[in-house]
């Protein structure tokens, strides 16, 4: 065989396959291991939207291809979605949404609608990793945009050199964040919109976790700024608000420009969602408050065990008001992968390295909230054992 492409080449090895080695070889030898490695609901996607997936499914008309930008009935739940939701009642659903078969896929994807070899695009660090690998696949270079506790996990935009930012095609930004668990308002977004107007950047915004968010906090849509249509997207997803990780259904909306390519590059590589997955996303979407107060409530009860845990061990850290991720620094002494580790063998949890979210991320952990209560508090007893109290 020949050599594999220089695309497929230059992604990173894997940073958490060693954590999962291990992980197995644990299980293996009857280790009772809690995870709080993995970013996936452990709640069940809610029972009407399952039935709404059988009584679909049961249609014939459901069986054939799905219109690769996806069923306009979907299209139109979203639109009324960013109607309600955020105020924002000018998304067309004919010209400005596109289906995706989670939101991942368009995040990778949009890649090779704007990105050429050798362009670049601005991608905060620490990130979701998808961000940072698809621009490679793609060709293009990413340029790093440290996010620091002291700014709020913000990026410094008036940082970024003029000339990097008007050659760059894409910035990412994602709040609520993953893997910081931190949140923003309207006044970032409106000054994402001004700089990218001034360089003519396409900002694509992540809002997978609008919806998982505590204390009263309310996500904003990017959207929601005037004229953000101009030079910005949102992804939106159904997987964390309606625990349908596994269903495959997600979105994007905002530049009708971009939301065209977007769905002329899918048509070219998928044939869209199965339209019943499309139904029960749909039915979540007009009614999504039901779904997600209840999760809501759970998360952020694990939180508090979580949260307090570590505070009482020694940390001093503030209750995310988003996400369901707790981002910490590791006490001294160790590294991000050299902690994990640690707790792993000693306390049979696991966390993920921060290092894994980006170089920026060294120094860090994140615990994800996707375990419920009485194991939390088991993972919180067995790290009080293996570390008694930290220092940093
Ligand atoms: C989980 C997640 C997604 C997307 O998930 P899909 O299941 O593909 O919709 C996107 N961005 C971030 C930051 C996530 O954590």
């Amino acid at each position: 065989m020949k050599e594999l492409a220089k695309r497929i080449q230059q992604i990173p090895p894997y940073l958490f396959a060693d954590i999962e080695r291990k992980i197995a070889a644990a299980r293996e030898a009857g280790r009772d291991i809690i995870s709080l490695g993995i970013g996936d609901p452990d709640l069940p996607t809610p029972q009407r939207l399952v039935e709404e997936l059988c009584r679909t499914a049961h249609d014939a008309v459901n069986h054939q291809y799905p219109s690769s930008q996806g069923m306009l009935s979907f299209r139109q739940a979203v639109a009324e979605f960013y109607a309600k939701r955020f105020g924002v009642e000018d998304i067309d659903p004919a010209a400005e949404v596109c289906a995706l078969i989670g939101s991942k896929e368009g995040i990778a994807n949009i890649n090779y609608c704007f990105v050429d070899t050798g362009d670049i695009n601005l991608i905060p660090d620490p990130s979701y990793p998808v961000y940072a690998t698809a621009t490679m696949l793609a060709g293009g270079v990413c340029y790093s945009l440290p996010l620091d506790a002291s700014r709020g996990f913000l990026p410094d935009l008036a940082a970024i050199p003029g000339n990097i930012a008007d050659r760059a095609k894409l910035l990412w930004l994602n709040y609520p964040n993953n893997p910081t668990g931190a949140v923003t308002d309207l006044a970032f977004f409106e000054e994402a919109v001004a700089f990218a107007r001034r360089h003519d950047v396409l900002i694509c915004h992540d809002n997978a976790y609008s919806e998982m968010t505590y204390d009263g906090y309310i996500a904003p849509s990017i959207l929601q700024v005037p004229g953000a249509k101009e030079v910005a997207v949102e992804f939106g997803s159904c997987s964390k608000p309606f625990n349908m990780t596994g269903w495959r259904i997600g979105f994007i909306a905002g530049n009708a420009r971009a939301v065209n390519a977007l769905a002329t590059y899918k048509s070219n590589v998928d044939s869209g969602v199965f339209q019943a997955v499309q139904y029960a996303g749909q039915m979540g979407l007009l009614d999504p408050e039901q779904a997600v107060s209840e999760s809501r409530a759970k998360y952020a009860a694990r939180r508090d065990i979580l949260v307090g845990g570590l505070n009482e061990m020694g940390w001093n850290l503030a209750s995310p008001k988003g996400t369901f991720y707790v981002w910490a620094p590791v006490p001294k002494g160790f590294s991000s992968a050299s902690f994990a580790e640690y707790i792993l063998d000693e306390a049979q949890v696991v966390i993920t390295p921060g290092s894994g979210y980006g170089p920026a991320g060294e120094g860090y952990f994140r615990a994800t909230l996707t375990t419920e209560e009485n194991r939390m508090a088991e993972a919180i007893a067995r790290m009080k054992n293996a570390l008694g109290s930290v220092t940093f």
